[in-house]
């Protein structure tokens, strides 16, 4: 799979991804790829509308304003956070910096404090890299990076640009990504003092629409962040160990 995605890469002109050690792209191509993602989901806006007022949107940026410095130590990109006006319950996070969340998501949260661990749980997925280590590893992805290189070259940017939103949302967090952006989330949430009890009682929730018909409206956010026991009884160690004053951040 490496292959292709270096032949991909090659095709567009990023040599300085940094495939040769197989390693990976840099911040500023990983910005740019990001960006180029951006540009094509918001062309496309396939769920709804992007929203820049309202109750929803108040609370996101107010969280976001929040946890944002603390993210920008860790990795310093060009985040923002736009929310789509849809009843999906969903949020995506691209490399580089872009975050999606959707109103069906916003509304579902009781609290800024189970709204900032959402957030803090995106954020992690850029600050820790996971959508570039995961296209490593991703067919979709190298197809998808083909079409980009088409796109930059001005081919049809509408029917390019689906390759690429396709192969962003065909990718899929590994446990151990998760598990990473719970930890890193849960940093970011107790570091601007939010209530370390927030992220279990989100998850319970994601968890009792899951079995109680959340059905289709869940499904796509679920697909890339399964809810496991395991990840909830973790967030709840986390929050008593914190309590406890036990509790040592990653
Ligand atoms: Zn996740």
């Amino acid at each position: 799979m490496r292959r292709f995605w270096c032949a991909s890469l090659a095709l567009l002109a990023l040599a300085s991804f940094g495939c040769k050690g197989g390693g990976l792209p840099s911040k500023e191509k990983e910005i740019e790829l990001g960006q180029q993602f951006a540009r094509e989901y918001e062309q496309k806006l396939p769920d709804g509308p992007i929203i820049t007022r309202g109750p929803e949107y108040e609370r996101v940026q107010r969280v976001a304003a929040k946890l944002l410095p603390l993210a920008r130590k860790d990795w310093d990109v060009p985040y923002t956070v736009k929310v789509v006006q849809s009843d999906q319950i969903n949020a995506f996070a691209v490399p580089g910096g872009p975050i999606y969340f959707y109103t069906g998501l916003i509304r579902l949260t009781d609290s800024d404090d189970e709204l900032a661990s959402v957030l803090g749980h995106e954020i992690s997925h850029i600050t820790k890299r996971h959508s570039v280590k995961q296209m490593k590893k991703s067919q979709d992805m190298a197809l998808a990076l083909t079409a980009l290189d088409a796109l930059l070259k001005g081919g049809n940017t509408l029917k390019e640009g689906v390759g690429l939103i396709a192969g962003f949302k065909s990718l899929e967090f590994s446990r151990g990504d998760e598990t990473q952006a719970d930890e890193f989330g849960f940093k970011y949430l107790v570091g601007m003092n939010y209530k370390p009890e927030a992220m279990a009682s989100f998850f319970n929730k994601m968890q009792a629409k899951t079995g109680g018909g959340g059905g289709g409206k869940l499904e796509q956010f679920l697909s890339s962040h399964p809810m496991t026991s395991k990840r909830i009884e973790a967030a709840l160690r986390r929050a008593v160990n914190y309590r406890k004053g036990t509790y040592k951040a990653p």
